[in-house]
């Protein structure tokens, strides 16, 4: 099922929680809703669920204006954070439930709920109550329940966060499986830019209730559209420095160094962003300019190592190879290579990447 938001606003009283939202979910599409808490994630999944009601624009589902109609009407299926499963009840009781009363035969609902629980790896458990299950098969009939009704689309908003952390990443990975299986198309809402980008077809990143691109894991972490976008993605962050592109030099030069400018840049440059897998520790001396190392984490596959930069009062941040081991105090040289830079105008757009 494609579902198309044209110009989507959502008001509470004086507060714009979404801003003329447009965007086109593809039919069997996994879409990720991201951004930082407060953006109007929830709001945009609830307006697509029929939940709430837009301000401003419409809602097609295949095709089909849905703007007004119930949540019923819709057919969907919605897992929230808190997935309310019966405690009194199985968990073969809790999935059959949705469909009970719905004309589909005791054998077919019976049929799906084996199939489903096989898929999700349950099927030991069917006959348990909640109480007795762990989060994350809980979890797992929560979303047998929703995939027992076969919808033509799936909602999720933060399904995985009341998991631990080990839980999450195997439940992310069972959850694209999952949809590599069955293709219904899926709106996933969380603020973990990290589960967004592994699970997702396309993610949607929104800021301020302002869609701010949306496009496939690899294009928003390699031509991020704006500054927002380029920090937001990717872990840690991308370093950020104030700095001009100088024409007659072809550098890019900040208030305490100067590197050469990749090029092909139009426009004016006020921002120069580097990832941190993108710096180079080299030994001091060498490089674009030289550190100090104020903090080292040593995290095993990797490092995280922060500097301070000579001549300004600026930390960036580099990640290195696990090998690589630093103190706090040393001095090193830094290269930036500037195929691997991003540049950003005084508006924060990209005009790099
Ligand atoms: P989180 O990750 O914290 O859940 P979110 O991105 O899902 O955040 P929303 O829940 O969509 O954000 O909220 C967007 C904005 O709208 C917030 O400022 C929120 O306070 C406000 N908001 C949401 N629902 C209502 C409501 N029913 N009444 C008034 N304001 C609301």
């Amino acid at each position: 099922m494609e579902i198309q938001l044209r110009n989507i606003t959502k008001r509470f009283d004086d507060l714009v929680a979404v801003n003329d939202l447009s965007m086109t979910i593809k039919d069997g599409e996994f879409l990720t809703l991201v951004g930082p808490s407060g953006c109007g994630k929830t709001t945009t999944l609830r307006m697509i669920a029929g939940l709430e009601t837009p301000t401003e624009g419409t809602i097609d589902f295949g095709g089909r204006d849905v703007t007004y109609a119930s949540p019923q009407e819709r057919e969907l299926a919605f897992v929230f954070q808190a997935y309310a499963l019966y405690p009194h009840m199985t968990a073969r009781e809790n999935m059959s439930f949705a469909l009970d009363h719905t004309g589909v035969s005791r054998e077919e609902i019976e049929r799906r709920i084996d199939e489903t629980a096989s898929m999700l790896g349950i099927e030991g458990h069917l006959d348990k109550n909640p109480p007795s299950l762990s989060g994350g098969q809980q979890q797992r009939v929560a979303l047998g329940r929703s995939i027992v009704r076969d919808p033509e689309v799936f909602l999720l908003d933060e399904p995985l966060s009341n998991l631990d952390a080990k839980l999450r990443t195997s439940m992310r990975a069972e959850l694209q499986q999952l949809h590599r299986e069955i293709q219904t198309t899926t709106i996933y809402v969380t603020h973990d830019q990290e589960e967004a980008m592994t699970m997702s077809d396309r993610v949607a990143i929104l800021n301020n209730g302002n869609l701010q691109q949306v496009d496939t894991p690899e294009v928003v972490y390699s031509q991020p559209a704006n500054r927002f976008v380029a920090g937001f993605i990717g872990s840690p962050s991308m370093n950020f420095l104030d700095c001009r592109y100088d024409d007659a030099s072809g550098t890019l030069q900040t208030a305490a160094f100067s590197v050469e400018a990749p090029s092909g840049i139009s426009g004016d440059v006020a921002t120069l962003g580097v990832r941190p897998e993108e710096l180079t520790i080299v030994p001091s001396g060498d490089g674009d300019f030289s550190a100090e190392v104020t903090v080292f984490e040593q995290i095993g596959a990797y490092n995280i190592i922060h500097l301070e930069i000579d001549g300004l009062d600026e930390t960036i941040v580099a990640q290195v190879d696990g090998s690589k081991h630093l103190d706090p105090g040393d001095t090193v040289g830094v290269e930036i290579d500037p195929k691997h830079v991003h540049l950003f105008d005084t508006n924060d757009d990209a005009v790099y990447n």
